[in-house]
């Protein structure tokens, strides 16, 4: 893997009317703190579509979209220290300023100008990508591309988990058997929670639930009113968060994954709240849990590998965002010429 010999690449560009188009264009230079990185795997998710439909706060249209990536890097910037070429990387999309109030307070996913990968900068959907060296983590080459890129989403679950103050010993509850959901349930067992359940109204999620060790997947609406320490909306839907509300035990807490609307708004019962003393917070992406996702991916590589159920060439990206908009499939996933 070494450096690209021409100046041109191939990209896949979402113009800000929110067409998708294949262009040709210059392969990114990289800042002296930068890596280039070859792509190997890139996860699509629903922030793509967010991207693609009305935009995402921080989106700089037209953007090369792809941020859940793992990749070879080809070539660095002068200050770079402790990468080569070749090293197999996942990168970590998120690029902060680090010297603002939420930097400074180790809060980076807060950052006054958070500039992610594939949003707000140009992604992974092309040849070549550069990243801040700092964003691109070493990782065992045996995981292979395609698991190495599910490291964002894992970072982003455990996020969630370390918002929820811990699972450990507790009764854990999550809407959406998607993505996030399934690596929540996961990962709540790895971390030692007594009970997980997993609501989805569609049964195929839910057999696919079954096969990754979570036993207890049910219909949200077979729930009952049994109430649950931890409860995460892992669905962005606005019946979910309502009924998830409603769910929470006693000095409970409900944690907000899933994205819904910018414009959406959802009532609650403000009497239970102080009743029950409960906790409602937000968890947004993966903040400075990139390393231990590297570390946790490596326990759980053989139940994330099924989960990456759909996969297109990089170059049929509608085609791609077309089945993850049907929200058939667990996880879609784009490949790249020549690269595994
Ligand atoms: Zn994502
Ligand atoms: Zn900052």
């Amino acid at each position: 893997m070494t450096a690209p010999k021409t100046k041109s690449m191939k990209a896949v560009q979402i113009a800000a009317d929110h067409s998708i188009r294949l262009i040709e264009t210059d392969v990114p230079s990289i800042e002296p703190d930068e890596v280039l990185v070859k792509p190997c795997a890139c996860g699509i998710c629903g922030t793509d579509l967010h991207i693609l439909h009305h935009g995402f706060p921080g989106t700089h249209y037209p953007v090369i979209p792809g941020h859940e990536f793992s990749g070879h890097v080809v070539d660095l910037g002068s200050d770079v220290t402790g990468l080569k070429e070749g090293d197999f990387v996942a990168v970590d999309p998120n690029v902060t300023c680090g010297a603002c109030r939420w930097c400074k307070i180790g809060r980076p996913n807060l950052c006054e100008t958070l500039t992610p990968i594939g949003v707000g900068r140009p992604g992974a959907a092309a040849d070549y990508v550069a990243a801040p060296a700092r964003n691109a983590f070493v990782v065992n080459e045996r995981l292979g591309g395609t698991v190495a890129a599910m490291i964002e989403p894992l970072a982003c679950v455990l996020h969630a988990l370390e918002s929820s103050q811990g699972v450990a010993g507790k009764d854990v509850l999550i809407f959406g058997g998607g993505t996030m959901g399934l690596l929540a349930a996961i990962v709540s067992r790895l971390k030692g929670a007594d009970r997980v359940v997993l609501a989805d109204p569609a049964p195929g999620k839910r057999t696919i639930a079954n096969a990754a060790g979570v036993p207890e997947a049910v219909s949200p609406v077979d729930l009952g009113n049994e109430t649950f320490d931890v409860v995460f909306e892992a669905a962005g839907a606005k019946p979910a968060l309502t009924q998830a509300i409603d769910l929470v035990q006693k000095n409970g807490v409900l944690v907000q994954v899933g994205v819904l609307d910018e414009t959406e708004t959802a009532t609650f019962n403000p009497f239970r709240l102080y009743e029950r003393e409960l906790r409602i917070v937000g968890s947004n992406s993966c903040a400075d849990k990139f390393p231990e996702a590297v570390d946790v991916m490596s326990d759980i590589a053989d139940t994330v590998r099924p989960l990456i159920d759909d996969r297109h060439l990089v170059w049929d990206f509608e085609a791609a965002v077309g089945d993850m908009a049907k929200g058939l499939t667990i996880k879609t996933q784009l490949h790249f010429e020549g690269q595994r």
